[in-house]
């Protein structure tokens, strides 16, 4: 492979220019490399590691790009970041780290290129290309990475064991490789990992949230979650999915595995849509089934209330995962919440009002919502398999039409509260509720279209039986 393709791009001639003025060994590293064996070309962030400082390095560079970008310097960290057309570029010192049992912070020193590619996470994250006019170009591959790649192994430069404990995010970002590439993980990393799962619980949340983030947007998050459960990680961080593992067996009736349903409800919701917070739902949809559990003599194992119990969980595990408590959470709970409502509506005959409620209630969710419920139809029964399917077909037919005819997504009563206290010469009282429900549950029901004159004559005759008077 010519790697010199990999550095078309003006940028690494100004970034040539400058590490030879500075007489300093300069390397691109990492992603940018890795991702470029691979073929995916479109890598926008770009780690540069120089052997002496990064800092000056990034100044230079900056001073000698056209549009003169600014240098966003991290001293704490001795990095330097610049934006450059879309690209995102950030200069490191090469660096050599070592960590002591006690703390979780390593001591950092300056280092050689060879002592910077040891602290890196995986062999194929460890691949540098020098960017110096005397070897442009070329692959500095200590621990075979470029094997590793043609094969596909996630693999750590050092023993896995002290590389996983030194920074346990890197078995996260292990299985997020994996899932993202559909690498295999080592063996004895993959035991590594699990014998050093509890040290998951050093890192913030914050970084643990990024990727799982990631997982869920690979093109078959199952693959990572799978992983994650295999090596016991799971349990620390979404012990609510674990919760959710077995089929137990009471007088011969058994439930279906809550856990492995919930992956294939995810794999089959990623086919359709890429927003991360539909995919959260998928994976959040039924755990409150754990808590609500219960076997019947007569009727067998139910779940009552799951899904109400399992949106109240949603917001304890947001909050607990230190997850932005926003509208994006309240999404997802709604998704949660709503998650039985059109399967129950599919399995009798699809009524106009059913629809219209359903509409109603979902808003302008009520797409993702029937996207949710086609996912959540995992029966290897063909047959029901297409019934199924079929119903839902006619749902979505019947939210076309109800919305074309009644208008009640985003709903707006049609007579205002105002106008009831107008009519009847009211102040503010029980009464103008009690009217305004009315009229809403008779649009709903499809007594009344949604329209204004009937909702007047409806709100003058409950006034009547409520025993009010018209003003004059
Ligand atoms: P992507 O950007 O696609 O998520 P990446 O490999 O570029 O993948 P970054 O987080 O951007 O990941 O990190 C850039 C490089 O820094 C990695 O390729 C790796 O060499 C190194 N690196 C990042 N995080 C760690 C870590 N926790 N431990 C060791 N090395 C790391
Ligand atoms: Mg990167």
């Amino acid at each position: 492979m010519n790697y010199k393709e990999a550095l078309q791009h003006p940028v690494f001639k100004t970034i040539t220019e400058s590490a030879d003025k500075l007489q300093l060994e300069v390397y691109v590293i990492g992603g940018f490399v890795r991702d470029f064996i691979l073929k995916k070309r479109n890598a926008k962030d770009i780690d540069i590691v120089a052997i002496g400082s990064g800092i000056a390095l990034a100044k230079e560079v900056a001073n000698k790009l056209p549009n003169k970008p600014k240098v966003q310097v991290f001293k704490t960290f001795g990095t330097a970041m610049l934006r450059y057309e879309d690209l995102e570029i950030e200069f490191v010192g090469a660096r050599k780290e070592s960590y002591s049992e006690d703390s979780r912070n390593p001591v950092v020193e300056n280092g050689s290129l060879q002592e910077d590619q040891n602290r890196r996470d995986f062999t194929i994250n460890a691949l540098a290309l020098s960017i110096n006019s005397n070897n442009f170009g070329e692959l500095l591959d200590p621990f075979n990475g470029i094997k590793d790649l043609e094969s596909e192994i996630i693999k750590t430069p050092l023993n896995p064991d002290v590389t996983y404990s030194d920074d346990p995010l890197r078995m996260l970002r292990a299985i997020r490789f994996a899932a993202q590439l559909n690498f295999t993980i080592e063996e004895e990393s993959l035991n590594a990992i699990t014998r050093n799962a509890d040290r998951i619980d050093i890192i913030t949340k914050e970084r643990i949230v990024t990727e799982l983030n990631k997982i869920l947007e690979s093109p078959k998050p199952s693959v990572g979650f799978l992983l994650l459960e295999k090596t016991g990680l799971l349990e620390f961080i979404l012990p609510e999915l674990t919760a959710l593992k077995g089929v137990e067996e009471v007088e011969g009736q058994r439930h279906k595995d809550n856990f492995y349903h919930t992956l294939e409800v995810v794999d089959n919701i990623s086919e359709h849509t890429n927003n991360l917070w539909l995919r959260w739902a998928a994976l959040l949809h039924d755990i409150g089934k754990a808590p609500t559990k219960k076997f019947h003599k007569k009727i067998g194992w139910t779940f009552h209330g799951h899904e109400f119990e399992g949106s109240k969980m949603v917001y304890r595990l947001f909050k607990r995962l230190k997850m932005p408590l926003n509208d994006k959470m309240k999404f997802v709970q709604k998704m949660v919440l709503m998650s039985s409502r059109p399967i129950v509506l599919a399995q009798d005959i699809v009524t106009d009002s059913a629809v219209r409620r359903l509409v109603f209630d979902a808003g302008d969710y009520v797409d993702d919502l029937m996207t949710l419920c086609e996912a959540d139809i995992t029966t290897k029964n063909p047959k029901k398999f297409k019934k199924y399917h079929n119903n839902f077909k006619i749902v979505r037919e019947k939210i076309v039409e109800v919305e074309e005819r009644d208008h009640v997504r985003n709903f707006q009563p049609p007579i205002s509260g105002e106008e009831i206290m107008e009519t009847f010469q009211l102040k503010p009282s029980r009464e103008i509720g009690v009217i305004k429900e009315f009229i809403k549950e008779a649009i709903l029901d499809g007594d009344i279209p949604n329209e204004y004159e009937a909702a007047y004559k409806l709100m003058l005759d409950k006034g009547k039986k409520l025993g009010l008077e018209v003003r004059k």
